[in-house]
């Protein structure tokens, strides 16, 4: 018997650390699959096709779209962001537990095609603290932060829609926070589906015998 892994929706404003997060709880743990997403968006200085994301163009993006390509897809400060279908699918029905690092718009659309899915909201300790974060990471002109600050205060609204939120203050604690959600959230009985329905049987086998 062997249940299927779950789909892990992680979201959170950018600048929560979300990506170093994803990083640690990789390394530590064994039985996460991280998807990688698509975009239309530049490649940040460092980053790799193919690691951080697929780096595609529009046109290349809009025809994996058409293909029916995308478990979700959204469009985010101007640029398109999808999940991919194949890789999902495949590591799920293998057992892995498959992180999605998606925005709202795309969390939601995962919880309606996927209502076992588990959704978690990293979050730094505090608004400034994000601010902070996103100046010190450099890596932005002073206009897409400020569209980001903004997207955070809209995205801030759809908190509620999330089955725990996670504060990101020291990354070794928010780690161990993380994986022990998933590790209890593995006990709901929407996700020992098969482990219901093997015990299920059996009971029956004894109830037929005891008649
Ligand atoms: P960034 O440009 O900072 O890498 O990502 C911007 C936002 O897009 C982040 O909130 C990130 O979680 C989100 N994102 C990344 N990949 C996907 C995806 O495949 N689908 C959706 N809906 N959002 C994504």
């Amino acid at each position: 018997m062997k249940e299927k892994g779950i789909l892990i929706v992680i979201s959170g404003f950018s600048g929560a650390g979300k990506g170093t997060l994803m990083k640690k709880l990789l390394q530590t743990y064994d039985n996460y699959a991280l998807s990688i997403s698509m975009t239309t968006r530049q490649p940040r200085e460092g980053e790799r096709d193919g690691v951080e994301y697929f780096f595609r163009t529009k046109e290349q993006f809009e025809e994996n779209i058409s293909k029916d390509g995308f478990i979700e897809y959204a469009c985010y400060c101007g640029n398109y962001y999808g999940t991919p279908k194949k890789y999902v699918e495949e590591q799920l029905e293998a057992g892995k537990d498959v992180i999605l690092e998606i925005e709202i718009q795309g969390a939601l659309k995962v919880k309606e095609q996927f209502p076992e899915s588990l959704l978690l909201f990293v979050t730094p300790p505090t608004a400034a603290e994000l601010q902070r974060r996103l100046v010190g990471r450099g890596t932005e002109t002073e206009e897409v932060i400020s569209n980001r600050l903004a997207r955070a205060s809209e995205e801030s609204e759809g908190i509620e829609a999330y089955d725990y939120i996670v504060i990101n203050d020291d990354l070794d604690v928010c780690v161990k926070e993380l994986h022990a959600l998933v590790d209890a959230s593995r006990r709901a009985p929407v996700r020992r589906k098969e482990f219901i329905k093997e015990i299920r049987e059996e009971l029956k086998g004894f109830a037929k015998g005891a008649e």
